[in-house]
């Protein structure tokens, strides 16, 4: 059985962004776990190169380069990743990236010449014009989101339907086919979203080339648990009418994430050892994700809120909006005076430079409580630990999950809204005390997290007689690819 299961091969194709390489790579090594299959990760030379180092030693994945010139589109030379641009140039890399249709026909088709012909090819949210490619070679297909189902449904239906465009003398809108997501405010919404008029390049690209294709795809996985996210897995079974398969968490192991991160400013072992000295329930973790940071004035308020609270906390800073994102923290000029050394002194805070180890600190039994950007990664880390969120949205539909959060799981309280919104640090201290002390709000907070954290333990159980709702999914997948391939071969070949 393990000797055919190995000849399965899945072909995923991430879009170039750490963001977004991440995930993919989590599901990677997933499938290779839990099926044996082969699997083979496409992208552009320098993020093969990447991922190359990122992969655990004894992983057998696959990785396959297609080519890619960014000077060929007026970027910067040698530009794969959107970490390597400013953000008014993202567009032109994902504009780019349709380009790329031609040559991953051909690696496929080679793939087919080879004997290798793919079970099914699994794609980014971004690569929707994959879906008539594996059409075309009669080939299932399926679009992966690392985002979460109620996430990337408002995320889909504004894009689709611009409704903030509509009245424009309210700054709040419904959205026309997904009621359940309530009234939004356009405070909600990632800057490229609210200019978007319908003939601006974002709103082009994914009309015409990204989302619309999706209906031509065999349905789409999700890095999610259908017990909580059942609305948002609902709107895309009734809008494309394919299916929506909820097969998470699938997360990187602690060794995995340190080989894809960035440099750290404080090593793991110390983060522990200072969590060590503190009781139970009693430290904030305070993170932005992968590539946020807040304003300098942000930055202000945040330290000052967290000093008077007079909590425990671990922050992971990095240089505020404007300036270099990976130059040296200036504590002296970008914290209140004496900070740095009060904190240190009264051993009530830890700042880590840059990078932390996440998941180790969220596991930690001495975290009470996250204050998070809100990207789904690390929602499903701090969820999967049963600790709740005070949530402050940066970009994407980092928004629409702070409102799944708030408003459908009572997991989480908003404390502010993107990079430029004014905050107080009185606003940030009442939060933080909501939630950390024993009020009534907290408590529900954390019986909730922790009854979250049940269900994710639930839907990843693998056990005779007892498989988890997330299991089935992949089952349920792999199921349909297979369908489809006897389907087509007796298309094919009717006489066999
Ligand atoms: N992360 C980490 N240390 C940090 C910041 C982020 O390990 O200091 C990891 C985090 O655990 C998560 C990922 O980076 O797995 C961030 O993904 P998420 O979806 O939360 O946000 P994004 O970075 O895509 O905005």
């Amino acid at each position: 059985m393990a000797e055919r299961n190995r000849k399965e091969n899945i072909v995923l194709f991430p879009f170039m962004a750490q963001g977004h390489i991440i995930p993919f790579l989590a599901l990677a090594l997933h499938i290779e776990q839990k099926k044996k299959y082969t699997i083979t990760l496409v992208n552009t030379p320098l993020n093969i190169k990447k991922l190359r180092s990122s992969l655990p030693p004894n992983s057998s994945i696959r990785l396959l380069e297609i080519p890619f010139s960014s000077s060929d589109y007026g970027l910067p030379p040698n530009t794969e990743n959107t970490d390597a641009l400013p953000y008014h140039l993202v567009i032109h890399l994902i504009q780019a990236s349709t380009s790329l249709k031609t040559s991953f026909k051909k690696l496929i088709e080679n793939l087919i010449e080879q004997g290798d012909s793919p079970l099914c090819i699994i794609a980014d949210i971004f690569f929707g014009w994959t879906a008539s490619v594996a059409k075309d070679l009669n080939l299932f297909h399926a679009i992966f989101s690392g985002a979460s189902g109620y996430g990337l449904a408002c995320y889909y239906s504004i894009w689709m339907n611009l409704p903030h465009r509509n009245d424009v003398d309210s700054d709040e809108f419904y959205l026309p086919d997904f009621a359940e997501a309530s009234r939004i405010h356009v405070t909600q919404l990632a800057t490229s979203m609210r200019e978007a008029d319908g003939t601006d390049a974002w709103s082009i690209f994914h009309r015409k080339k990204n989302l619309l294709e999706w209906v031509n795809s065999d349905g789409i996985l999700f890095n999610t648990v259908e017990e909580f996210d059942f609305v948002g897995l609902s709107y895309f079974k009734r809008k494309l009418g394919k299916p929506a398969w909820p097969i998470g968490p699938v997360l990187l192991s602690y060794k995995s994430q340190a080989r894809v991160g960035k440099e750290g400013g404080t090593s793991s072992e110390l983060c522990i050892e200072w969590l060590n000295t503190k009781p139970l329930n009693s430290v904030l973790y305070v993170s932005f994700g992968s590539m946020n940071t807040i304003s300098a004035s942000q930055m202000m308020q945040l330290a000052m809120g967290l000093e008077t609270s007079g909590k425990n906390f671990i922050w992971v800073v990095r240089p505020p909006i404007g300036f270099d994102i990976n130059s040296e923290f200036k504590a002296n000029k970008w914290l209140p005076q004496g900070f740095e050394e009060r904190i240190k002194g009264s051993r009530k805070g830890l700042l880590v430079h840059n990078w932390a180890p996440q998941v180790e600190i969220l596991s930690h039994k001495s975290v009470s409580t996250f204050l998070s950007h809100c990207g789904w990664n690390s929602v499903l880390e701090s969820l999967s630990h049963g600790v709740p969120i005070i949530g402050w949205a940066m970009a994407a539909e980092q928004f629409f999950n702070v409102k799944l959060l708030e408003e459908e799981m009572g997991v989480c309280v908003e404390v502010a809204r993107g990079k430029s919104c004014e905050v107080r640090h009185e606003d940030i201290v009442q939060k933080i005390e909501l939630v950390m002390n024993e009020t009534q709000k907290g408590k529900e907070m954390r019986r909730k997290a922790c009854h979250v954290m049940e269900m994710i333990k639930n839907a990843m159980k693998d056990e005779v007689g007892l498989i988890g709702s997330s299991v089935k999914a992949l089952d349920d997948f792999f199921s349909a690819a297979m369908s489809m391939r006897e389907k087509t071969k007796k298309e094919e070949n009717p006489t066999a």
